[in-house]
């Protein structure tokens, strides 16, 4: 098989294996990592279709971790996707009202971000070990809410670790909130932040590129590491949901085996939508990858125009997971469609640190015509949300009904026959306050862990045993701090 390497979006001549990438999270020059090519899916979806979900797994990661042993690879991959999930499909496929929802959401902390962080501890201590690595790992993240969570369930006493995770303090929420700082684990840090999303991802950013505080870890035996979908490590792993859902549309007899379908994403980092794309480029039969954005529409103002621009208000909605101006992964579209050109990426990066806008150039739009922006407001979300209820008895939360709306809407104005997957990104029960509220204002009091039973009612399902007491688990963690002072409480808890 052929090697493959990874090497970053802004052009440095760095080229390294994956476990060397998915360890340092982010290149030397602050690009990102990405693949030197995109690998061809060899198998036939034939035969894939024999596969349980581990199995695809690791047929499909197989391709973009060369360096990682057979066994190695299926030892993270059994480990990950194991009894956690409530279901044994892993992700199943459920058809209501015409559409598929691929449910991601069957995970121990109820939002896809399980998918690649229960997987990616695994990745990391393997990639540790085969390089022979032996310093404390510092898992830095920021997080608009589940990634924080589905990375502190990964890493809470994983040896060799510790994981620090900051958040918009008023940004999530109240389930979430509760989720992070109720975490067990002597090595977990859960830290809100008085400031939105970007402002705790740019802050943690710095740190990465922060040469004189990465000596002072250096010395104490730290590195850092990221588990926020810049590391490829996430990446990954999200490939391999699209060819399952794909596999289980053709089992389920609603398409043929090589008849060609669509993605409806609910987007904030563009980290999933970007493995679906990669999907797509590895041979996957599709069509058109819909972004979904919700008010804060920066992604569809960029596929409608070719202009990123994040210079404008900061919404809070009720899909806060998807509340982001500066969409990482975006770099790594635009390195892939300017024909891995780093130099381009890199001076576009530039522009958006400096101005806080780019105009990609002409000849790259054509590399976009891969995806279909579109947005919801948050009258529209609140209305999927009660109208698939009402005539599904089918509940899916705030961020999903983005891609659900965007859905119908793309259906409306292109007549495009091909079906359509809405990638269901996570469970009602995570948002109880602004679901209930959606279907019946009556809902409309805040207190959200009462609001649980309510939902329960509503729909005759349990609530799920992840978060059925969390109005009354202890609170571990308390702090606050500002923007500005992240830098300083990493320090505090590394002894720096
Ligand atoms: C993180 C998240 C998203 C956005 O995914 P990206 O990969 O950041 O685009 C959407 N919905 C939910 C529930 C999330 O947690």
């Amino acid at each position: 098989m052929t090697q493959l390497y990874y090497q970053s979006t802004r052009g440095n001549q760095e080229r390294v294996p994956s476990a060397t990438a998915i360890l340092q999270g982010i290149a030397k020059d602050g690009g990102l990592f990405v693949p030197d090519t995109v690998p061809v899916l060899e198998t036939s979806l034939e035969t894939l279709q024999t596969l349980d979900y581990r199995q695809l797994a690791y047929q499909i990661m197989k391709l973009f971790l060369t360096d990682f042993t057979e066994d190695e690879l299926k030892l993270c991959i059994e480990q990950a996707y194991d009894k956690k999930f409530d279901t044994p499909e892993i992700a199943p496929l459920q058809k209501k009202d015409g559409v598929s929802f691929l449910e991601l959401y069957h995970g121990p902390t109820l939002a896809f971000k399980d998918m690649a962080l229960s997987i990616l501890p695994y990745l990391l201590k393997m990639a540790a070990r085969k390089l022979n690595m032996n310093k404390e790992i510092v898992i830095l993240t920021a997080t608009s809410g589940d990634t924080g969570k589905a990375a502190l369930e990964g890493f809470a006493n994983v040896a060799g670790t510790k994981i620090i995770v900051f958040f918009p303090e008023h940004g999530v929420s109240q389930v979430q909130k509760r989720q992070m700082t109720t975490q067990s684990g002597d090595n977990t840090y859960v830290i809100g932040i008085e400031g939105n999303f970007d402002d705790a991802q740019s802050g943690v950013k710095s740190m990465f590129a922060d040469q004189v505080l990465l000596q002072a870890m250096d010395e104490r035996g730290y590195m850092f590491s990221s588990a926020n979908s810049i590391n490829i490590g996430r990446l990954v792993p999200q490939v391999v949901y699209y060819f399952h859902a794909y596999l289980r549309l053709c089992a389920s007899g609603e398409i043929e085996l090589g008849e060609e379908i669509n993605f409806a994403v609910p987007t904030g980092n563009f980290g999933n939508i970007l493995a679906g794309y990669y999907a797509k480029k590895m041979g996957l039969p599709v069509k058109k990858l819909i972004c979904a954005s919700n008010e804060n529409k920066v992604l569809y103002d960029f596929f409608q125009s070719g202009n990123y621009n994040k210079n404008r208000d900061f919404v809070v909605t009720m899909s806060p997971s998807m509340d982001i101006l500066v969409s990482s992964n975006l770099e790594r579209l635009l390195y892939h469609v300017s024909g891995e050109d780093g130099s381009v990426t890199g001076r576009l990066m530039e522009e958006l640190s400096s101005s806080g806008k780019y105009d990609i150039p002409e000849e790259l739009k054509f590399g976009l015509r891969d995806f279909f922006g579109g947005y919801a407001t948050e009258d529209d979300t609140a209305r999927s949300i009660r109208e698939l209820f009402l005539s599904s008895n089918y509940l899916i939360d705030t961020h999903t009904a983005v891609a659900y709306s965007v859905c119908r809407e793309y259906e409306e104005v292109t007549s495009d026959p091909t079906k359509i997957i809405v990638i269901s990104t996570a469970s009602p029960y995570k948002f109880p306050a602004d679901v209930m509220k959606s279907i019946e204002p009556r809902f409309a009091f805040a207190d959200e862990f009462a609001l649980l039973h309510e939902m329960s009612k509503l729909t005759g399902h349990d609530i799920p045993d992840a978060i059925k007491d969390i109005g009354t688990r202890p609170v571990l963690h308390k702090t606050v701090c500002e923007t500005g002072e992240m830098k300083g409480q990493v320090e505090k808890i590394l002894g720096i």
